[in-house]
């Protein structure tokens, strides 16, 4: 059962409820929507500013998972890309890829979001920004990841034993925990229950 996102809310759940991988990817595309606006002739590399193809995928079929119409999603994605790459170079090349997301195009397939299975066992390169923080990152970004997104310094050390034991789902379900101050008893399997089961406790 889809819930409905806007393009309005989406930055305040993001904040909220967003797990640590969409949170990340979502960090990203927003630094580089401020970037491309007042850096516009800075060293971004080409690839950081389109963010990656994994990365796309993984967070537009996740924003598609928590109910962005397709029309929110096209206009999330343009006010990022079209700044590099004008806005006729969007609609031609990046645009087709939504709506294909969305089962628009080509074969039509209603894509699924990704599960946390499918999103650690991915390898994402340099330079990437998809795959899971608790498997990808370094101790040292991970640290840094979680602080920011508000745990605090005992709940910390647990999560990081977790994912270091490679035990990554676990560590995200404890993070749920210690944001929410509430307790996750199914674990966390999927990114977008991670989001729902953070919307139900908020609303
Ligand atoms: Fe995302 Fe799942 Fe990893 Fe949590 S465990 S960060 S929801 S992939």
């Amino acid at each position: 059962e889809l819930g409905e996102m806007s393009l309005k809310d989406i930055d305040q759940v993001a904040r909220t409820s967003f797990p640590l991988c969409m949170r990340h990817l979502f960090d990203t595309v927003s630094d580089l929507m401020i970037e491309s606006c007042f850096m516009l002739h800075a060293h971004l590399s080409q690839e950081d500013h389109h963010m990656k193809h994994g990365g796309r995928m993984q967070l537009g079929l996740f924003l598609k998972g928590a109910g962005l119409k397709l029309d929110d999603a096209l206009a999330f994605w343009k006010a990022e890309f079209s700044q590099k790459v004008g806005a006729e170079r969007f609609d031609k090349e990046y645009a087709y890829g939504i709506r294909h997301n969305y089962g628009k195009e080509g074969k039509r397939t209603d894509y699924t979001p990704y599960s946390c299975q499918k999103i650690i066992l991915s390898t994402p390169g340099v330079g990437d920004h998809h795959g899971c923080p608790y498997r990808h990152f370094s101790e040292e970004n991970l640290r840094a990841a979680l602080g920011k997104m508000g745990v605090s310094s005992r709940a910390l050390d647990d999560v990081i034993d977790k994912a270091k034991t490679k035990h990554y789902q676990l560590a995200c379900t404890l993070t749920y925990e210690a944001v929410h101050g509430s307790s996750c008893d199914a674990g966390i399997n999927h990114p977008n229950q991670y989001l729902s089961d953070s919307q139900k406790i908020l609303e």
